[in-house]
């Protein structure tokens, strides 16, 4: 699949390890202390475009297809994976409802900024009583004259410190909920009645911050519903649609690290562990490189064969949670593995092997965890 891409989009695939290599690799460990990424590298991403990734150019954007941009993805995660979930919200998750269902006029304010990087975009779904079940969300939304009227709170919402511009969804209609009741706002940091919370301190992902994110009688101009008057209750279907699309990227995120760990490993064993171990020992370390390889192997047709399906018009919901499940679980059974093979080295914090084993974790919660995939690939699979 891969070498189907053109020669253009190889080039800026190898720039791009290049830069991971030279610029995030080496800040990668001092990151995990400050919990913040450089603004220096923040600016190199917006120079690289790595904002506007899956953005059409029309707006601005590099305009690849799905299978270019988990490409980068994979490159991008081979180091600390702050880096991709800095750029991530804005390529996925916090841009893709207006792209999907904006009107021309909110396509054409929002998408330019967001794809250059001045303007982060985030996505603000999940409560405190709605994580898994996202149908169960209380923030409301009430229109009152010309605005809608927001009051509710949001939990850990990626970028949201950040964050100039969130896709929120909000429930319209008590009464229908997420059969017509929910809909889908563009609510701009400033607009009064907004705060955002202190960042949550978490296990992994430390230099990507998520926020709660309060509304309190939060005023937004009626026009600010995705799409316009006419997407009234239609909020949920854009949600839904959005997170296909972030269920791929984070198989993706997985792969990367997954590739990452494994030649980790492979130098590992190549420089140092060989010396001094007895046969048998070596052989059980091979056939645990063995299994990695054949996962990695696995995982990557996987992605890049829903990736394609969704680049030719195919629905990919039951696969794009296949694909997650798979990459994310695959990745974390290679970094558990990686500390068999890295011993005590491994679990120390300068270790990249430490670092990238934390981060793979939060990849099978959100966007869903393991077991909502798996509902969803069950319903898919009971309606054939
Ligand atoms: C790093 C990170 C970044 C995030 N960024 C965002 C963001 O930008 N925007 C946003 O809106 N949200 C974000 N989230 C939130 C994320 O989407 C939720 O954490 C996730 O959907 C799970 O919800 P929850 O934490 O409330 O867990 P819960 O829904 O309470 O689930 C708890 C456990 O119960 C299981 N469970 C729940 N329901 C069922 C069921 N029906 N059957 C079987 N098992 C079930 C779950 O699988 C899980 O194991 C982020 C989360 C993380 C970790």
């Amino acid at each position: 699949m891969a070498s189907a891409m053109s020669e253009e989009f190889e080039k800026f695939r190898l720039k791009i390890r290049n830069f991971v290599e030279k610029e995030l690799d080496p800040v990668s460990i001092k990151i995990e202390q400050d919990t913040k990424i450089p603004d220096k590298i923040v600016d190199q991403m917006r120079q690289l475009g790595l904002f506007g990734l899956s953005i059409p150019k029309e707006y601005g954007g590099l305009g690849l297809s799905t299978i270019e941009e988990i490409t980068i993805y994979e490159e991008i995660t081979r180091t600390n994976a702050c880096h991709r979930s800095r750029i991530g919200t804005s390529n996925g998750i916090g841009s893709m409802g207006i792209l999907y269902d904006g009107t021309e006029e909110q396509k054409r304010k929002y998408l330019p900024r967001i794809a250059a990087g001045e303007w982060t975009a985030a996505f603000a779904l999940t409560e405190p009583d709605a994580g898994s079940d996202a149908a169960n969300i209380s923030t409301s939304a009430v229109l009152k004259d010309d605005h809608w009227v927001l009051n509710g709170t949001k939990q850990f919402i990626t970028n949201a410190d950040t964050a100039r511009v969130f896709t929120v969804i909000a429930v319209t209609d008590e009464q229908k909920r997420a059969r017509g009741g929910v809909s889908a706002f563009i609510v701009e940091q400033g607009m009064p009645g907004l705060s955002i919370g202190s960042a949550d301190l978490k296990m992994g992902l430390k230099g990507s911050h998520t926020n709660e994110v309060v509304f309190k009688d939060c005023q937004v101009p009626k026009e600010n519903i995705i799409g316009g008057m006419e997407k009234v209750g239609e909020g949920f279907k854009t949600a839904m649609s959005v997170l296909d699309k972030g269920r791929l990227s984070m198989g993706a995120c997985a792969l990367g690290a997954a590739q990452k760990i494994m030649e980790l490993c492979i130098e590992k064993i190549k420089n140092k562990i060989i010396e001094g171990l007895q046969k048998k020992e070596i052989q059980a370390i091979q056939f645990d490189l063995a299994d990695m390889g054949i996962q990695i192997y696995a995982a990557r047709q996987m992605l890049y064969n829903t990736a394609s399906l969704r680049d030719h018009g195919g629905n990919i919901t039951a696969e794009a949670s296949m694909v997650k499940v798979f990459c994310t679980e695959m990745a974390s059974r290679i970094a558990e593995k990686a500390i068999d093979i890295f011993e005590m080295d491994g679990c120390l914090t300068s270790n990249q092997i430490e670092i990238l084993l934390r981060d793979v974790r939060l990849y099978r919660i959100y966007e869903g965890t393991s077991e909502i995939q798996r509902i969803i690939i069950a319903r898919n699979l009971l309606k054939k």
